[in-house]
């Protein structure tokens, strides 16, 4: 606050004069600045203060308030805000209080959560008889010098909010590890990891904006709390775009620019025709991983076909393998194309990409299609089957259902139970 954000005021509006005779004290400690703009009605609105300074002949007359003034008790120089042309919003004038000239006074000590070494005060001008030596600046430029150091202000505050959240963030997770509560450490527990992941990471979700018939349909607006008990969207932020104007693109384009990674699931060229395709969002932000989940893949012969999870899977193979001998396959839910094989195999593939573009500044398209990945998850199959173990129909391998110590039976009460006795030594046990 002293020297890094009003030291400057005085060191490049200043007159040599005033040069000479404040920042010396500055420079050695013996003088601690403040500046005051904020009045009770005037915070992000500095255009509206009300304190005003007016030229009486040789000298300059103060009155006014201001409020949450950083240093205001343990300081002795203020620039202070004030309006000097009344009929103009932006009419404003920069000047240097003494903390002993006659009419100013310091009000309460405000209480604050943090920052304590720095006090936060209300300042009070009743007609403060200003010499002209101590106008800082053009007395009716004062709103555009503001404007000038703010951006610096804004900037220095942005990084050191930044930087104090990630310290916050990195002590919580060393306290988390060590910390140990029902004999385990505390990072452990699902709700510590949930809450530890929320701050992590922002994740905000691009929503279709939907037509009223729309809304009920899941994926395209869920009421609250449809929301609160879907895990699926929990923790994420949304944003209805309608990625057909050039607003809603724009608006899009705008988040990918701040944003670490994209991923985005359409058929292959839908989000090159709507403006944000690999290339054009990695011109804009460099280090951006481009993530995208087809089912076939970005090309191919049924690269442009419709499908679902059970298409893929069907194709992959895996489909085939799943059921009872003698009958039809049956679907793993849609666990296997869209989440196992598809999504698990892109998220991985993106955390390695962040990792590398941590590393090197290097964003990078990471293609992940839900064939290919559950393909990937019938790896060890088709080596059962190059071994001539699996002959890949339903039911025909120990693990899909061909042997009794691995398979599902109905109990008493007609439910169903789990029995995965792979080993001899548990099986024996159990017979
Ligand atoms: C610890 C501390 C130290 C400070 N030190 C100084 C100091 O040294 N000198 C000084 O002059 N001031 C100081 N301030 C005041 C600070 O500059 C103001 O708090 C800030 O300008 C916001 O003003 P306000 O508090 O009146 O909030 P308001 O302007 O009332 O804003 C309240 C909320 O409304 C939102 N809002 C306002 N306008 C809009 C808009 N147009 N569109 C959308 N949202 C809007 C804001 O984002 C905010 O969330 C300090 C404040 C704090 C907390």
């Amino acid at each position: 606050m002293h020297s890094r954000l009003v030291g400057p005021y005085i060191g490049k509006l200043g007159t040599e004069e005033q040069k000479q005779r404040f920042l010396p004290g500055c420079a050695s400690g013996e003088r601690i600045l403040g500046i005051a703009m904020t009045e009770s009605g005037a915070g992000s609105d500095l255009a509206g203060m009300k304190t005003q300074a007016r030229q009486e002949g040789d000298h300059w007359v103060l009155t006014g308030s201001k409020t949450f003034i950083s240093n205001g008790i343990n300081g002795d120089l203020f620039v202070v805000a004030a309006r000097t042309v009344p009929d103009k919003r932006h009419g404003l004038g920069l000047f240097l209080v003494e903390g002993d000239m006659v009419g100013f006074e310091r009000g309460r000590n405000l209480k604050k959560m943090g920052l304590k070494a720095q006090d936060t005060a209300e300042l009070f001008f009743d007609k403060v008889k200003l010499p002209a030596v101590n106008v800082l600046g053009d007395p009716e430029k004062g709103f555009y010098n503001l404007m000038h150091f703010l951006v610096e202000e804004r900037l220095i505050n942005a990084v050191g909010s930044i930087s104090h959240a990630q310290v916050a963030f990195d002590l919580t997770m060393d306290y988390i590890g060590e910390r140990k509560a029902f004999g385990q450490s505390i990072a452990a527990f699902q709700n510590t990891r949930f809450k530890m992941a929320d701050m992590g990471a922002e994740v905000i979700r691009v929503d279709r904006v939907a037509m009223p018939q729309e809304s009920a349909k899941p994926g395209v607006q869920r009421a609250g709390a449809q929301k609160a008990r879907d895990p699926l969207i929990r923790g994420r932020r949304s944003i209805a775009l309608n990625l057909k104007s050039k607003a809603g693109i724009g608006a899009l384009l705008r988040l990918i620019d701040q944003a670490d990674a994209l991923f985005e699931g359409f058929r292959p060229g839908v989000a090159e025709r709507l403006g944000f395709g690999p290339e054009q969002c990695l011109e804009r932000n460099p280090q951006l991983v481009f993530g995208r989940l087809t089912g076939w893949g970005q090309e191919g012969p049924l690269a442009q076909a419709a499908g679902h999870d059970i298409n893929y899977i069907a194709l992959s193979g895996a489909l085939h393998s799943i059921g009872r001998r003698g009958r039809k396959p049956v679907a793993p839910l849609n666990l296997l194309g869209d989440f196992g094989g598809g999504g698990l195999l892109l998220a991985f593939g993106m955390v390695c990409a962040l990792f590398e573009a941590g590393r090197s500044g290097k964003g990078q398209v990471v293609d992940a299609a839900m064939l290919d990945g559950a393909t990937s998850v019938m790896s060890m199959f088709f080596g059962f089957a190059a071994n001539g173990w699996f002959d890949d129909a339903p039911g025909s391998h120990m693990l899909g259902s061909a042997a009794p110590f691995y398979d599902t039976y109905e109990t008493a009460d007609g439910q169903y139970i789990s029995i995965g006795s792979l080993e001899p030594k548990f099986f024996f046990k159990l017979t």
